[in-house]
């Protein structure tokens, strides 16, 4: 398969670096709500996407995942 992201060639659905990346968007999502209070999943994606210190890969995840 390739991935649905990127068009690498990958396992499942995502490559490697895009679902760790999601993995990861996925863990930090209940810190954030700790942090920040309420957020919804969308709005958390929204502030990922904005956030400078966030990479490309977890962007361009947080973009697809919006998508869903
Ligand atoms: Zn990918």
């Amino acid at each position: 398969m390739k991935c649905l992201i990127c068009g690498r060639d990958a396992a499942g659905e995502l490559c490697r670096h895009h679902v760790e990346a999601k993995e990861k968007l996925q863990a930090a999502y209940p810190r954030w709500v700790e942090a920040y209070g309420e957020m919804g999943w969308a709005e958390y994606l929204d502030n990922v996407k904005r956030n400078v210190q966030t990479g490309q890969w977890a962007k361009e995840t947080a973009e697809f995942l919006q998508g869903d």
